[in-house]
């Protein structure tokens, strides 16, 4: 593919490498969002029936927020970084330089799909890499925006955008990058991987899989139901880290039925279909997937169950106790179902999650400090979150990532800027002092003071 071969040829120019230039790509990005505002909330709508609310915050200004974060800090994450030189390695200086790995493909899911792309393109730019990205082709008047807007404000000879489905996809992960971020799902995840693998280049996969979310008896109910609701329903439930199901003691669980039924009402309504802010599932068949899902719990169904396929409308919807084993509670939801499942106690809760795969999220709504402790030590997730769910997105000083079948590698503020950098450390040794102690022939003394060199 040609327009790799151009990123490739800017890149061994150094046009990527001074500050000023990744500064001046950031301020570019910053004019493309400012100057195009409406129609990036318009491409939203036609494709997720996104509020313009909802597409501001967590499209629109966490891409700004990003931006602002990069130019702010891409000196001192650019710099050189100090770290200590042994005595046997004196006199000499050690440091860690930050270098970018060269041409790094970006590929984004469709359910955010400005800041899937957007944001870790801010970090690979900062990085100093030039940049494919791959937008989703399911949301097709985002990735079309993209196409058009990405060309006319960055530099095009290091920032290309590639579009299609499946075919184009096959065909760009045959080429060679120096990186490559993937946000999808576990299968394409492994697709990915082995592509990646025929030329050893390193990946970072952000993956999903079922976020879980436990509540204690111990919590501020009415909140904690607010939280979640929240949580879940943004995006009508195509949110990667949304609170995939609830983990409840038995006696709590009615309490919590009720406090989430009241939540639901007071943010969208009674008719949720009609209220502006409530999405719609992205096409027809995942319309179909989740509604199956539905159709098998039928006398499980304690709230909502409506649906329109002319809208692609699933209203929220809880679901008591499905059968563990059905697609409901074995697959990733990624839609306005929420089961609630009922245990005996935190410990059993906390057993639920540990005989599943990792998660992307774990959720845990409690006062009780043994129970936050006890959730803290003995679960593994990519990211735990006490007493709300999905909000800790917005602090960038938090890694985001998934670890086991949620994914590997992160991003977001530093940890972006790592992501796309080869971290290369160098020693620089002085010519001063050279101490004969190393070199053979090897006498009682020279090992006695080797070994007193190299004790820690
Ligand atoms: P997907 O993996 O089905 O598709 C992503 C892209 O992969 C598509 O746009 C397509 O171009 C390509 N693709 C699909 N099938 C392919 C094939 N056989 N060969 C080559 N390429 C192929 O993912 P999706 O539906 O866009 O996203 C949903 C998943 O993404 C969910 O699991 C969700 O949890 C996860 N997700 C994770 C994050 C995160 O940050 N960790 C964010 C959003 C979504």
């Amino acid at each position: 593919m040609e327009f790799i071969s151009q990123l490739n040829h800017t890149f061994n120019l150094g046009v990527t490498k001074p500050i000023g230039w990744r500064k001046g790509q950031l301020l570019a990005l910053k004019r493309l969002m400012v100057e195009n505002e409406n129609a990036i909330y318009r491409a939203l709508k036609a494709d997720l029936n996104k509020s313009q609310t909802e597409a501001h915050a967590s499209e629109f200004s966490y891409v700004l927020n990003d931006i602002k974060y990069f130019i702010k800090h891409l000196k001192s994450l650019s710099k050189p970084r100090a770290i200590g030189t042994p005595m046997l390695t004196q006199p000499g200086r050690s440091y860690l330089v930050p270098e970018p790995y060269g041409t790094v493909l970006i590929m984004g899911a469709w359910n955010y799909p400005i800041q899937l792309v957007l944001s870790p393109m801010i970090a690979a730019i900062s990085a100093g890499n030039c940049v494919v990205l791959k937008p989703s082709e399911l949301a097709m008047n985002v990735s079309n925006l993209i196409a058009e807007l990405i060309p006319k404000y960055m530099d095009k000879s290091a920032v290309a955008v590639y579009e299609g489905g499946i075919e184009a996809t096959t065909a760009l992960l045959q080429q060679r990058f120096d990186y490559i971020m993937y946000t999808g799902s576990e299968t394409v995840g492994k697709i990915v991987m082995r592509a990646a693998s025929e030329h050893l280049t390193p990946v970072a996969l952000e993956l999903g899989g079922k976020s879980p979310c436990i509540v204690d008896d111990k919590t501020n109910m009415s909140v904690t139901a607010d939280r979640i609701i929240w949580a879940k329903y943004l995006n009508a439930g195509q949110t990667c880290i949304a609170p995939d199901y609830i983990l409840v003691t038995k006696k709590t669980r009615p309490l919590l039925i009720e406090a989430l039924k009241k939540s639901v009402v007071k943010q969208y309504g009674e008719d949720p279909k009609r209220s502006n802010d409530f999405g719609r599932i992205v096409n027809d068949r995942h319309f179909a997937r989740i509604s199956g899902y539905l159709a098998a719990q039928n006398e499980n169904v304690v709230f909502g169950g409506e649906s329109d396929s002319k809208d692609n409308y699933i209203s929220p919807t809880f679901v008591l106790n499905p059968d563990l084993m059905s697609d409901l509670m074995v697959e990733e939801i990624f839609g306005p179902v929420l089961p609630i499942v009922e245990v005996d106690s935190m410990q059993e809760a906390k057993d639920f999650v540990n005989q599943r795969e990792k998660p992307l999220a774990l959720y845990l709504f409690s006062q009780d400090n043994q129970t936050v402790e006890m959730i803290k030590q003995q679960t593994s997730s990519g990211t735990l979150c006490i007493n709300d769910a999905v909000i800790f997105m917005v602090n960038h000083e938090m890694p985001f990532g998934g670890v086991g079948n949620s994914g590997m590698g992160c991003y977001h503020g530093k940890w972006g800027f790592d992501t796309f950098s080869h971290i290369k450390p160098v020693m620089h040794r002085s010519f001063f002092a050279d101490m004969p102690i190393r070199y053979a022939p090897f006498t009682k003394l020279k090992s006695m003071m080797l070994k007193l060199a190299t004790k820690l």
